[in-house]
């Protein structure tokens, strides 16, 4: 075998195998990462088309670790760590979804409540945690309708109507208020 200068050494040592993600991350691992993304035009997703884990993240194989998709592409698109104690969440609510876009950062409480919020008990109004009136997500509704679901409209009417834009997409989406007629 052969012996390793100290610039290799030096550079092994800032591997921290403890890390999730080693920044900056080689351009040959960054390639192979988006070479494994297909965007799909309708949703603007990009959905990951490596392995999956049994929750249906994408799973990307990185110095013989396990990396969450979504994770790296946080990531990389934000060229910083995960802040500890914060999840990467999907707007989305689509696992394999990779765009950085679709992705938001929250604690773990924050996703929990979001995951409810999306679940068959939420119902507009009538959900304690609904912070809009169903005339607000009626007027909300009323522009996508003139104006079109443009990208970026999700992040300007979540501004206007103080919520956040994950839950302004969900809206705009139809995952949320589904039962009101524009
Ligand atoms: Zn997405």
């Amino acid at each position: 075998m052969m012996m390793m200068t100290l610039n290799q050494k030096k550079r092994l040592s800032k591997i921290n195998m403890n890390k999730e993600i080693n920044l900056p991350l080689a351009e040959e691992h960054i390639e192979r990462f988006y070479g494994k993304i297909k965007i799909n035009k309708l949703t603007g997703c990009y959905i990951y088309l490596g392995c999956k884990d049994k929750d249906g993240y994408g799973i990307f194989r990185l110095y013989g670790k396990n990396i969450k998709a979504h994770r790296l592409a946080w990531v990389l698109e934000n060229n910083q760590e995960i802040p500890k104690g914060l999840c990467v969440c999907h707007e989305c609510d689509n696992p394999i979804c990779c765009n950085p876009d679709h992705l938001f950062l929250a604690t773990t409480q924050d996703n929990t409540k979001d995951r409810d919020n999306k679940g068959r008990n939420a119902y507009g109004e009538r959900n304690s945690g609904a912070k809009l009136t169903e005339q607000q997500v009626l007027e909300i509704l009323g522009v996508v309708k003139k104006n079109g679901n443009y990208r970026g409209l999700a992040v300007e009417l979540a501004k206007i109507y103080k919520i956040h834009r994950s839950q302004m997409w969900t809206i705009i989406n139809r995952h949320k208020w589904k039962h009101l007629v524009v």
